[in-house]
């Protein structure tokens, strides 16, 4: 049976059922904080839909959001690393459902099926990847490509082609001002290839916006592709 999480869709049936052990994902809440940076990991997370927000917080009360789990992944891979806390906040920025495993859970299955953890280091090893290419991305490249990289990628984990994006999130995604946000969501809109929706935006031409958006956007996804192939 398929979880609909490539993660534990990956792993053998035996370890991926001892996860999660007849639980239904449920919905996080939105706006919702499932941890801060140094607390203990009661779980990990396994999103089928949607997204959890990795925020780094400055001492300055600034925020940027380094990276966000979607289908791809799982949230709280320090666990899997033996590393107990969080190494950063996580939050709810879009309509998210996910599997919680208790830690406990996650620790006796590791235990039991060696699998678990050879793939959390795969992973944690992508997400290091991924992380570089972020901030290669937020250094050298235009936030209108930006822009369209992340709403694709939130389309992706969505399975959906309307993806709410507040600008408040949208300005944590990107690192950059609310107003600057707005000029991207307009120049986006003016090429035709999303439509403004009551909540985010609507992709009306996916490949259109492909071909806007920076590499990152496909070099991303394949390193997710080849840790799962
Ligand atoms: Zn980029």
């Amino acid at each position: 049976m398929r979880s609909g999480n490539r993660f534990l869709d990956a792993l053998p049936a035996a370890a991926a059922q001892a996860l999660i052990a007849g639980d239904e994902p449920r919905e996080l809440p939105f706006g919702s904080t499932l941890v801060r940076r140094d607390e203990k990991l009661r779980a990990i997370h396994f999103p089928v839909s949607g997204a959890i927000s990795d925020i780094e917080e400055q001492p300055d009360g600034g925020a940027a959001e380094t990276a966000a789990v979607g289908p791809e992944g799982l949230s709280g891979v320090e666990l899997l690393l033996d590393v107990p806390n969080a190494l950063l906040t996580r939050v709810i920025q879009t309509p998210t459902t996910a599997f919680a495993v208790p830690a406990e859970r996650v620790l006796a299955v590791q235990r039991e099926h060696a699998a678990l953890g050879s793939l959390g280091r795969r992973y944690a090893a992508v997400m290091l990847r991924a992380g570089a290419i972020t901030s290669a991305c937020n250094a050298r490249h235009v936030v209108t490509r930006r822009l369209a990289r992340w709403v694709l990628r939130m389309a992706d984990r969505l399975r959906s082609d309307e993806v709410v994006l507040t600008h408040d999130a949208t300005s944590l995604m990107l690192g950059v001002r609310r107003s600057t946000v707005t000029q991207a969501m307009r120049d986006l809109q003016r090429s035709g290839t999303i439509a403004g929706a009551r909540k985010g935006a609507r992709i009306v031409d996916r490949s259109g916006l492909e071909t806007l958006a920076c590499s990152c956007y496909t070099e991303e996804r394949a390193l997710y592709d080849a840790l799962y192939a």
